[in-house]
């Protein structure tokens, strides 16, 4: 199988699978106990909290580990709602676990504004800035799409934050992003971002919560008082340290040059194939492509009995009516339902790239020319 689903998941790397391993049956210590061993277990999570913290240029702040960015973002919205007239912005771009959680705050009878997406998939700038007010809470954006790819330029968001209120928080969803593209945090002026052990071949089931200010957060999960009371519940230590030894082993300059020779290779294939339009964001992980004429589904379903594994989107947003993210962009109907998701990581290699590019277009062909 040829796997080009990797804005889905990531396969592990074997070096984390073996510390899992380690931390699971060996090293399988509580570590909020207080013998030697367990304090040792202790200080590896914390090793891995200022892993988290360089790796993402952050010289302040704490970092709560949780199950997964879902969680996170749950506790980023959740866990800084205050009571009062608060008005929160999101973004039309948002992951179902950030949009649903903003659903829920309106449910609450919050105040909660969607911005729109430009043609290019970045958020409306100018709208975020014209809603913020003094009564604004948070504004949380999508660092990288995860089914375009477009990356929104934090700083320009802060900065127009930071303009208008002393009040709001930044939150971010970088799920896309850490540890693929390069960033520095203390420079883009964050308070809140997302990040998710299974989206950089670590374990599944494991993330974690950047908090600037950890003053801003209120806890969602109550229990014994681990991660400072922040998130209660035995650590997740297998996944924690093996998260940390995926970050360790990314090395995202030598990555991200790879993954734009695949990504170019995959483009040059295909860009001159009569009906393939194609969506390319900033990031070279993700592509967002339509094949006119021939249903996304259908697609993705000829490709995998020919071996060739490619997403349709995040499955929770395709709804019937067709994708909120692409529709925000103003892409017409049709061409949503006939789109695929290709998104590469390093494991991926060219003449695997090359292989699929060419199976792709052999079936959309072929689909093409049955129907016709
Ligand atoms: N945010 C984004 C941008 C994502 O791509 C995903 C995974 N599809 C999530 C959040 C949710 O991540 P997790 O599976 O760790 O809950």
């Amino acid at each position: 199988m040829i796997y080009l689903d990797n804005a889905a998941t990531t396969k592990m790397y074997e070096e984390c699978a073996d510390i899992y391993k380690e931390y699971a049956c060996n090293s399988f210590y509580n570590p909020s106990a207080e013998y030697r061993v367990a304090l040792e277990i202790a200080k590896k999570i914390n090793q891995v909290r200022d892993l988290i913290l360089k790796k993402l240029g952050a010289s302040k702040g704490n970092i709560v580990f949780t199950s997964g960015a879902t969680e996170s973002n749950n506790l980023a919205i959740l866990g800084s709602k205050r009571n009062g007239k608060y008005e929160y912005i999101f973004s039309q771009g948002a992951h179902p676990s950030v949009y649903n959680v903003a659903n829920e705050l309106k449910r609450q009878g919050f105040i909660v504004h969607f911005v729109g997406l430009n043609s290019n998939g970045q958020v409306d700038y100018d709208k975020i800035s014209s809603l913020i007010n003094e009564n604004t809470r948070l504004v949380s954006v999508i660092h990288v799409n995860n089914e375009t790819g477009a990356v929104n330029d934090l700083k320009k968001i802060s900065l127009m934050i930071r303009q208008k209120s002393k009040n709001v928080l930044f939150h971010v969803d970088g799920v896309q992003a850490f540890c693929k593209i390069a960033f520095n945090l203390d420079e883009l002026d964050v308070d809140l971002y997302t990040i998710s052990s299974h989206k950089f071949h670590g374990p599944k089931g494991v993330g974690a919560l950047y908090v600037k200010n950890i003053n801003a957060l209120k806890p969602i999960v109550f229990g014994g008082g681990q991660e400072n009371g922040y998130r209660s519940g035995t650590e997740n230590v297998s996944g924690i340290i093996a998260m940390g030894k995926a970050i360790e082993m990314i090395n995202i300059e030598d990555n991200y040059k790879k993954i734009e020779s695949l990504r170019n290779n995959f483009l040059s294939n295909l860009k001159n194939v009569e009906g393939v339009k194609i969506t390319a964001g900033q990031s070279p992980y993700i592509l967002s492509i339509s094949f006119k004429g021939v249903n996304g589904e259908t697609l993705m379903r000829a490709l995998q009995d020919k071996g060739v594994l490619v997403g349709k989107g995040s499955a929770c947003s395709s709804k019937k009516s067709g994708n909120r993210v692409l529709e925000s962009m103003g892409i017409p109907l049709e061409e949503i339902k006939s789109h695929i998701r290709v998104s590469f990581s390093e494991l991926n290699t060219l003449e695997e790239v090359e292989e699929a590019s060419k199976i792709i277009v052999n079936v959309y062909n072929d689909i093409r020319e049955k129907i016709s």
